[in-house]
Order: C-alpha cells, then sequence, then structure tokens
C-alpha cells in the first residue's frame, strides 16, 4: 500500500485515479523522448550545481565546461543576488526534505532551496523549462500548495509569513536572446491553507478507499485527459476514444518537468 505522498501523487491522482494505478502501482512507464531526456540532464545538472554552490564545494570539472549552465547561473546571480546574500539570522538550506502525517499518508517535500528569516519562510524553486506558466496556473499546482501547507504546518509560521518563488532559470530575453531569469512568486493566506487541507482529505480519502477496493475508476472521457493520455490501451479505452483521432504526443515545452 502506497502511504508516501508528494506532489507527483497528488497531482497525478487527481488528474485520472487509473492513470495514477498504472503508473504508481503497476509501475507503466513510456520511455522519454530524446529531447526529454536531454531537458531532464540539463535540468538535473543545474540543480545539482546550484546545490554545489550553496554547500561552498567546488564545481566537478565536467560542470564548468558547460558555458550554458553557468550562463544562467551567472544571470540569476546577477538578478536576484538577495537569493545567494548569507545572513547571520537567517536559515538556508538546498534541497531541504520535510515530511508530514496526515489521515494515514506521509506527505514529502524536498525544497531545492529554504530560506527561513525572523518570521518569515521562502521557499524557492528552479524550473528549467522553457515556458514560463502564468502565475494563477502555479498557484494553482499541486506543488505549490503542497509546499507552502507543509512548510506552515511544520513550522510556527502563519500562511501570511510564508512565500514561494519559483525561477525560470532558461528564460531569455525575446530580442536581444539572452538570459533573463523570470521569477513568478506566489503569496499565501489562512483560506488557501484551509482551502489546501480540505483538498488533501478528500484527495487521501478518497485514496484509501481505492486502495483498499483495488479500484481506481476512470475519468469521464468529456473531461478532456484521455486524449492526451499514452495508457489509453492498458487502461481499457481505446475502444471508445479512438473515434476521435489521438493527438500527437505533447511538444517539449509542455512537458511537465520532473521533480526532483
Ligand atoms: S485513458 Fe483516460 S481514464 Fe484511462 S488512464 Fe488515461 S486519462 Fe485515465
Amino acid at each position: 500500500m502506497l502511504t508516501n505522498l508528494t506532489q507527483g501523487h497528488l497531482s497525478l491522482l487527481e488528474t485520472c485515479p487509473r492513470k495514477f494505478q498504472q503508473i504508481f502501482l503497476e509501475g507503466l512507464t513510456v520511455p522519454p523522448s530524446p529531447d526529454l531526456q536531454t531537458s531532464q540532464l540539463w535540468g538535473n545538472r543545474f540543480h545539482l550545481l546550484m546545490q554545489q554552490r550553496e554547500l561552498g564545494l567546488p564545481l566537478p570539472g565536467t560542470l564548468t565546461d558547460e558555458e550554458h549552465l553557468q550562463a544562467c547561473m551567472a544571470a540569476l546571480v546577477a538578478q536576484a543576488p538577495d537569493l545567494f546574500r548569507a545572513e547571520p539570522s537567517s536559515f538556508r538550506q538546498s534541497e531541504h526534505r520535510r515530511s508530514l502525517a496526515f489521515n494515514g499518508y506521509s506527505l514529502t517535500v524536498i525544497y531545492d532551496l529554504l530560506i527561513l528569516r525572523p518570521g518569515a519562510g521562502l521557499i524557492v524553486d528552479w524550473k528549467t523549462y522553457l515556458q514560463v506558466p502564468n502565475h494563477a496556473s502555479l498557484a494553482q499546482d499541486w506543488q505549490t500548495r503542497l509546499y507552502l501547507y507543509v512548510l506552515v504546518e511544520t513550522t510556527d509560521l502563519s500562511p501570511e509569513q510564508v512565500a514561494m518563488s519559483y525561477w525560470f532559470v532558461r528564460h531569455r530575453e525575446a530580442q536581444t536572446g539572452e538570459f533573463r531569469p523570470q521569477e513568478v512568486k506566489i503569496t499565501y493566506t489562512s483560506k488557501q491553507h484551509e482551502q489546501t487541507r480540505q483538498n488533501l482529505l478528500k484527495l487521501t480519502a478518497a485514496l484509501s478507499g481505492y486502495q483498499q477496493s483495488g479500484h481506481f475508476p476512470q475519468v469521464s472521457l468529456a473531461r478532456g485527459s484521455c486524449d492526451r493520455c499514452l495508457f489509453v490501451a492498458p487502461c481499457g479505452r481505446l475502444p471508445e476514444s479512438s473515434a476521435t483521432a489521438l493527438s500527437p504526443l505533447p511538444s517539449l515545452a509542455e512537458i511537465e518537468e520532473v521533480p526532483l
């Protein structure tokens, strides 16, 4: 029985319980395209680079050779120097992990960088995909909701005292082509915190029911989730959905970054 939940689990569970079952419980996977593999490797290297920098460790030789990575990091440091400034009264840690017991499950988060100052908490997340989503969709993303929820529940900070900053480190100026990392900052309120609690209660209760019965329901075709799903065959949806042509694979920019 699955008891450890991340934002990836919550997001997929909300999208389609059957897909959740196929990926997380039955281990079905789709081989990533070469483009996606390259993008994931770049993202992994960038996260490693930032972690090394935070720890004050020398950068591995293979990384220092990567001009593209170095240019992105230099642009980020130039644009957001406050993020990298050490303060005696603050706590900061990269790849910071927290867990919270919740309704029979353990909710787990790993912050790319956590900065705690007296009366304030900031979660920083490096995003290495090219397209910058709008503020509303990022605020509704389970990563945002779970990360903020767990921070409030595991500290003495109130929702209004915490925030999350996404930094899109590969963003370029349209005219010059120079790297210009872009920030999307999400603030938080007590009302949103309570709403997330309710959503978590609902999702975890539903998951308990699915796991006990062994039945993970399909979503309605009307929701449109099946059109781009790569699991229509094992799901048994192929005959119904084949009446309408299946869409091709999504473009690289549309594929969500794999949480690290
Ligand atoms: S085809 Fe539709 S119902 Fe089946 S797993 Fe995919 S999204 Fe879910």
